[in-house]
């Protein structure tokens, strides 16, 4: 059963595909239990997706990256989310937000800052969210204020991937208080994790994506120099969404990655599982699901890589991005809870790999924006 089939995946995409999936068969599937129990970060994984080249790499040639485009992000995480979402997470995370540097940061911050990751001797991250507000992007209250010839950063962070393991992240702060124009308050900072009054420690342990960890930062007095500032000072909001429009696009490949999964494990479980004197798949009510999970999971394939291509042309890219990330990750959570059915009793033994998928997820329709967010946006957005 090959689901993730090439031939919906544009041709210049398909080589990053295949070495996504030769990765995964190779370093991630066999150790995926292990580290779901263990709940580790991944770090032999993470270097040997550094040696092939499948880490930080959308960053372009000329900082030392692939230049990898959105399409083979997209392809490589269908590849990846199926075989363990919190390892693909962990790979995907060691450059996250680093399109923004590249895109809007000047020519010193690149060469100190984005060369280092895309050359894999550094790892980044990207810190938004905060424990009090997630969603209201224009509601965050961390503070980065002008002192001299620094900013100072006051506030706290939650959820940010490599917070402790990174080198340095883009930090989201309020810069200014201007109640008619709110979301021309917020700059974007490199702030590297050494810096004085930067402290983090990782979040409580959680209930799936387990080999990707996150943090909890604390920002007190935390001084950076003034040219740490990313691009106009005012213009954050804008940035991270622009940048949520690719990164929203690549969470629907992590659906797609996991309803895969679900698929695939739950077709093999009802053809082996025997009741009433026959394999389960031979009941016409066990059909029908295993019917209604291809409905779901195809749907929401064509619609992601029709997204991409709209996103790539940045063709009302907000308006597509949102609803491929909310099929997808939706079709991820509907094929888990029919695997979970299909499984029976067994559907709840932590060693059955469909137990992980259902945990895994509950995650995609919450991160980049919770699900209920993509249709304000998705309604706000759509052509009239
Ligand atoms: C595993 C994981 C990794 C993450 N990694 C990062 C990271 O690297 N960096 C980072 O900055 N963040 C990260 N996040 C945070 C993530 O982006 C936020 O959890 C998400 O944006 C939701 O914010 P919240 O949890 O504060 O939910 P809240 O904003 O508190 O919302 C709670 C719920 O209320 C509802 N809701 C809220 N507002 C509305 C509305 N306007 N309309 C309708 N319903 C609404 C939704 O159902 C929502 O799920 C990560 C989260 C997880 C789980």
């Amino acid at each position: 059963m090959d689901l993730l089939e090439e031939s919906i995946v544009p041709e210049d995409a398909r080589a990053a595909k295949q070495e996504a999936r030769e990765f995964a068969a190779e370093h991630i599937e066999p150790n995926a239990a292990d580290y779901y129990e263990s709940g580790e970060y991944p770090w032999e994984i993470l270097e040997k997706g550094m040696e092939e080249g499948l880490v930080a790499q959308t960053i372009s040639e000329e900082y030392g990256g692939r230049g990898l485009s959105l399409q083979e992000m997209l392809a490589m995480a269908e590849e990846l989310y199926k075989a363990d979402a919190g390892i693909a997470l962990t790979l995907q995370l060691a450059g996250f937000g680093t399109d923004i540097l590249e895109e809007h940061g000047s020519e010193e911050q690149k060469e100190e800052y984005l060369r280092p990751v895309a050359e894999n001797e550094q790892i980044s991250g990207l810190g938004v969210s905060e424990p009090e507000t997630g969603s209201d992007l224009a509601g965050m209250q961390t503070t980065a204020e002008k002192d001299g010839d620094e900013w100072v950063l006051n506030g706290e962070k939650y959820w940010v991937g490599n917070g402790v393991e990174g080198d340095w992240l883009t930090i989201y702060a309020k810069t200014g208080d201007d109640p008619d124009n709110r979301y021309g308050n917020y700059s974007l900072f490199i702030v590297p994790t050494d810096a004085p009054g930067y402290e983090a420690e990782h979040i409580p342990e959680k209930i799936c994506f387990r080999a990707s960890k996150q943090a909890h930062i604390t920002l007190d007095n935390c001084r950076i120099p003034e040219d740490h500032l990313i691009g106009v000072e005012g213009a954050g909001f804008y940035m991270v969404a622009e940048f949520f429009n690719h990164g929203r696009t690549i969470v629907a490949g992590h659906g797609l990655g996991l309803a895969a999964a679900a698929i695939e494990e739950s077709s093999v479980f009802v053809h082996d599982r025997e009741a009433f004197g026959r394999t389960v798949d031979q009941f016409q009510a066990v059909q029908h699901d295993l019917a209604e999970m291809r409905m779901e999971f195809e749907s929401a394939r064509s619609l992601t890589w029709r997204a991409a291509e709209k996103v790539e042309q940045n063709n009302n890219a907000g308006y597509w991005a949102a609803l491929a990330k909310t099929v997808a990750t939706e079709a991820a959570t509907a094929c888990a809870e029919r695997g979970m059915q299909l499984h029976g009793g067994r559907s709840v033994l932590e060693e059955n790999r469909i137990s992980r998928v259902y945990r895994d997820a509950r995650v995609p329709v919450i991160y980049e924006g919770a699900n209920p967010i993509q249709r304000n946006l998705i309604y706000r957005q759509a052509p009239r």
